[in-house]
């Protein structure tokens, strides 16, 4: 799968793809991700991005122009296996069901916005999407950018080395969160792991992990389980 990244920052990106099971997809060639300089599509002097806001205000706008001759020139030929994002706070919640889709896809790209945003015909007209990771403001879509190709790609065959692992998460398949997971000392400062984990009695394990998820997602996240339940009456 190739991910493109277009921003007026591409050194921001030296180290988030360079560790880990994405370094290693990469090296492997399972993942290709090309990050764009958006200033290569600049014509003046100061190979200027950015621009006042029509009907005033504070702050600058990254133009439309660049955005989308970076665009054309990246992937002159759209397709439904190709996806254009863009990054911003005022997009769709991006999600698990957004990044098993994502990861069906050939090719995505993704645009990261700065200053006060971007031209809203980029939003209208260029991009297929628009997509925010939470519901606060970041000062660019670097960030963001960074949090989507790394939640899509370990979602690729190949890129995690255990083919389950992807499916044993929160926000699987069950809907739930994770179960709590522990590690050696099976004691640590006088708080002991669960006595069924260390019993080696595999059917209990299994139960046992299937109940705490429950508690730990009705505890952390009720909103999923509120989720769940709709869904299982059909509303
Ligand atoms: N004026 C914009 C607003 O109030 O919605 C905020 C612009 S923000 C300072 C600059 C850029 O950061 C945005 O264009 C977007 O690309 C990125 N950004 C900020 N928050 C984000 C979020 N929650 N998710 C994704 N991208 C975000």
């Amino acid at each position: 799968m190739k991910f493109h990244i277009v921003t007026i920052f591409p050194d921001f990106f030296r180290g988030p793809f360079e560790h880990g099971v994405v370094q290693k997809a990469r090296d492997a060639g399972l993942l290709e991700i090309h990050v764009h300089d958006l200033r290569t599509w600049t014509y003046d002097r100061h190979r200027t991005v950015d621009d006042r806001p029509f009907g005033g205000g504070e702050g600058m706008l990254l133009k439309a122009g660049p955005l989308f001759e970076a665009v054309e020139a990246i992937l002159p030929e759209r397709s439904e296996g190709s996806k254009v994002v863009l990054l911003s706070a005022q997009g769709k919640k991006f999600d698990q069901a957004k990044a098993r889709e994502f990861a069906g896809l050939h090719e995505l790209l993704l645009i990261c916005g700065r200053y006060e945003g971007v031209d809203e015909r980029v939003a209208e007209h260029l991009a297929d999407e628009e997509l925010s990771i939470g519901d606060y403001v970041l000062s660019g879509g670097e960030l963001a950018a960074a949090v989507v190709v790394d939640a899509v790609a370990r979602l690729r065959e190949g890129v995690l080395g255990n083919e389950t692992s992807a499916v044993d998460e929160s926000f699987g398949e069950e809907g739930l969160l994770d179960w709590p997971q522990y590690t050696r000392p099976a004691e640590f400062r006088g708080w002991k792991v669960p006595d069924v984990l260390i019993g080696g009695n595999h059917e209990e394990i299994r139960k046992w992990r299937g109940k705490a998820a429950r508690e730990k997602t009705a505890r952390q996240r009720p909103d999923l389980l509120a989720a769940l339940s709709l869904e299982s009456s059909g509303k």
